[in-house]
């Protein structure tokens, strides 16, 4: 059986193309990650679930070595970095009167909690901005001694009519940006469209020294400089959510390609279409606005938590190019789902430690643009086949039963011999996983007696991400219930 060859939709050529890495030993893949100033929301779960899903199809070709004649050795480097320097930043943090490091280093915790709950895999490297200030001063030099940029008042501009080909990627034209943009009027600006990639910092405002004095980045030269430190100066794969092509990713475009004389930066662009919660915009003001924290840990959406399984099948159920509309019912369908699955994988024994094979329409689905809809599709004429190591294998592939996750956590306490008859309604089953729970219960209990209280949360969260709810009073826990 031979591995199809892997198709992704390029947005700078808008066409569907197979995926040739540049170097056969390593695939380079760069997405935009995170600015630690606030928790990150739903809508900034899709490309960290999408992009993690690539990770992992490539990881699985390399390992076949479809790029390598056979030899199964390509390595994939896949490098998402943090935003740790942003005038959002420093806005917070002097409104809760804490330090900017202490803001940085709080919020890049729970965002690391939240995207480990979600199932994604660490990335190869997770650069941080503020510590690639030196090759952000790099590319600036670089840009002004060839042209594309200049110094004004402290600040450095990326000089955009220097570039011929700068649109390239969004495909607009200098006078349909300006029309269409809301361009900042700055005395220092030779070109309405020019923007900033260093700018002058007060004396209580973050900054470095640099040759134009002390002061801090702009934000596109931070993906320019990270990228470059970590994959080279041209490196295969570019995400992010579909907002960013213009301006950020058409301005990362420009610094690299003109400080580094080079065609192209990434050869495939690839962008997630955006989510939309209960078929309207989230936003603060309609207060549909849901973090992944929350989702997680409180019972803002739906009136329960939901396991970090069930928030990423339901990211996956939508193709990643579609816009996608977060329902609690489209929860309550992936949850359905997921707990039948399991509960034939455990009825039948099957041991989630080993490793199973995918089939190839699985692969296939995947390789065709990272076809998750069609992937989902297969999985659930797996489950009606009965054909339960095939579907626990496709489950595998697209990051399911990790070590650690709630469901796997609960279910797989339990062997074959323990399991109980049948768990179609996997959170209402009966005697044995009742036992199970009561181990949990137990355990919570002696954690509380011995004044464990970070152990006793722990227990106490873990049943909850299941629907199971705690009664207790003064001598612990005495019952719980399912809620459905
Ligand atoms: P930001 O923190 O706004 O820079 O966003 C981080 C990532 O989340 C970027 O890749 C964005 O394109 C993406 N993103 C932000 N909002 C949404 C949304 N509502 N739907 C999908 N992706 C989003
Ligand atoms: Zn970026």
């Amino acid at each position: 059986m031979s591995t199809p060859a892997l198709k992704i939709y390029n947005t700078l050529t808008r066409r569907k193309e197979e995926f040739r890495p540049i170097d056969p030993a390593n695939v380079r893949m760069y997405v935009c990650g995170p600015t630690v100033y606030d928790y990150a929301h739903i809508g900034n779960a899709r490309p960290l679930i999408v992009f993690d899903v690539l990770f992992r199809l490539l990881r699985h070709l390399a390992k076949q070595g479809v790029w390598d004649g056979g030899k199964g050795e390509t390595k994939v480097t896949y490098v998402r970095n943090i935003t740790d320097v942003d005038d959002k930043i420093n806005a917070r943090a002097a409104e809760r009167g804490i330090s900017i490091r202490e803001l940085t280093e709080e919020t890049n915790k729970v965002f690391q909690e939240d995207v480990r709950a979600l199932g994604c895999l660490e990335p190869t490297m997770q650069p941080r901005a503020t510590e690639h200030i030196a090759q952000m001063i790099k590319i600036i030099e670089r840009l002004i001694a060839s042209g594309h940029a200049y110094a004004a008042d402290g600040h450095v501009l990326f000089d955009v009519p220097s570039m011929p080909n700068y649109g390239r990627l969004s495909r607009r034209s200098l006078d349909e940006m300006i029309a269409g943009a809301r361009v900042d009027v700055a005395p220092y600006k030779r070109g309405d469209m020019d923007f900033v990639l260093w700018k002058p910092s007060k004396a209580e405002e973050p900054g470095w020294d640099s040759p134009w004095g002390r002061g801090r980045p702009g934000w596109h030269i931070e993906c320019s400089a990270m990228s470059w430190a970590h994959l080279g100066e041209t490196f295969d794969i570019h995400g992010g959510g579909i907002d960013l092509v213009f301006p950020h990713h058409e301005n990362e475009i420009a610094q690299s390609c003109c400080a580094f004389g080079r065609d192209v930066m990434a050869n495939y662009w690839m962008h997630n279409g955006f989510l939309q919660v209960e078929g309207e915009k989230m936003s603060k003001s309609l207060g549909n606005f849901v973090t992944i924290h929350e989702l997680l840990h409180t019972e803002k959406f739906g009136g329960r938590k939901w396991p970090g399984e069930v928030l990423r099948l339901a990211m996956l159920r939508t193709h990643y190019r579609q816009p996608i509309d977060w329902t609690v019912k489209a929860l309550e369908e992936a949850e359905q789902a997921l707990s039948s699955w399991y509960g034939r994988i455990f009825e039948l024994g099957l041991d989630t430690d080993d490793q199973f094979a995918a089939p190839v329409s699985a692969v296939n689905a995947l390789s065709d643009d990272l076809n998750t809809a069609q992937l989902l599709a297969e999985l659930h004429s797996l489950g009606k086949r009965g054909s339960y190591p095939e579907l626990l294998g496709t489950l595998q592939l697209i990051g399911f039963t990790g070590k650690g996750s709630a469901i796997n956590t609960i279910f797989g306490t339990m062997r074959a011999s323990e399991a109980p008859d049948t768990m179609s309604a996997a959170l209402g089953v009966e005697t044995d996983f009742k036992q199970v729970i009561n181990n949990r219960v137990s355990a919570r209990n002696a954690a509380r007696a011995s004044k464990n209280w970070a152990e006793s949360d722990r227990i106490r969260d873990e049943l909850a991400a299941m629907g199971i709810t705690l009664k207790d009073n003064k001598d612990g826990t005495t019952s719980w219930e399912v809620k459905r």
